[in-house]
């Protein structure tokens, strides 16, 4: 169980990354990660009057504040206009409704979760995020950091035409994925993205393969990736699963 000794509701970014610069005080996003763990928090940050639950578009890009759900994401019409649905597919097996009410898009991108649906799915995408102190960084360099105690304000997903396709192997509807995978296409370039390794996703850059070449390319890619087992599910099922899902991603978005 989780002990917070003070709560303050901020009303302005700087008064929460004040706050958390002290080791003891932690950021609140949904708690739906958070409440499950141990410990004693001095302060929680809470920054749900800050107005950063919006989604926003315009002619460029797609800004997503940190306390936006992962139920406003699925719900939201230009994300599933623009992505065809992938962003959607990304959280729909995330627990249930109740709960996507209350996870939100801050805790799940800087929880840097080995399992996450949801890092996996931007990490294919052109996708920033913007820290209170770190400024706007790609979403790729932003995964490999080290935590600190910055805030994150937003993702950033820019329009840039890509095609883009999510996919997740779990052994029961709601679980944890086995493996998860989005694949994006734009011109001559692929991207895809391997996540549930189990270890936070990877992203793999590439020219794109004509669609007959697809099962190789594919093969080759998931070989390229590292894996891990763990009580769900060993190393060889997982690169055999994700040779599958990256062959199955270029082949729905070639098939248009
Ligand atoms: C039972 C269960 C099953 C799950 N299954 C899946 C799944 O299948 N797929 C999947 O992708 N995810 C899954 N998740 C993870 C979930 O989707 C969320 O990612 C997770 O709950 C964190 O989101 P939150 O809003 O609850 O963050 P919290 O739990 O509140 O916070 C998580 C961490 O992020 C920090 N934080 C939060 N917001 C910010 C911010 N704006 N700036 C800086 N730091 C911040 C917090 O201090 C904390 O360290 C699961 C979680 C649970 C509990």
């Amino acid at each position: 169980m989780i002990t917070i000794n003070n709560y303050v509701k901020v009303s302005s970014l700087q008064e929460a990354y004040e706050l958390n610069q002290k080791r003891t005080n932690r950021v609140l996003g949904g708690m739906m990660w958070l409440r499950l763990g141990a410990g004693r928090v001095q302060t929680a940050i809470d920054l749900s009057g800050l107005g950063l639950d919006y989604i926003e578009e315009d002619e460029e890009e797609f800004r997503i504040g940190a306390m936006c759900t992962l139920r406003e994401l699925e719900l939201h019409e230009g994300l599933a206009r623009y992505f065809d649905g992938a962003v959607k597919e990304s959280v729909r097996h995330i627990v249930g409704v109740q709960f996507r009410n209350g996870a939100t898009v801050g805790g799940s991108i800087f929880g840097r979760f080995g399992f996450s649906d949801v890092l996996t799915c931007f990490l294919a995408m052109d996708a920033y995020v913007e820290l209170f102190r770190g400024g706007i960084i790609p979403l790729k360099e932003f995964i490999q950091m080290k935590r600190d105690n910055d805030i994150l304000v937003s993702i950033h997903v820019k329009k840039d035409q890509r095609k883009v396709v999510y996919m997740s192997e779990r052994a029961a509807a709601t679980d944890f994925p086995l493996v998860a995978c989005a694949v994006a296409i734009k011109g001559e370039k692929i991207f895809c993205s391997v996540g549930a390794r189990p270890m936070k996703a990877i992203l793999l850059e590439d020219v794109c393969p004509k669609k007959e070449e697809a099962g190789d390319f594919a093969r080759k890619s998931a070989k390229a990736v590292p894996f891990g087992s763990n009580m769900r599910a060993g190393e060889a099922y997982r690169r055999q699963i994700a040779g599958v899902l990256i062959r199955r991603g270029i082949e729905k978005i070639m098939e248009g």
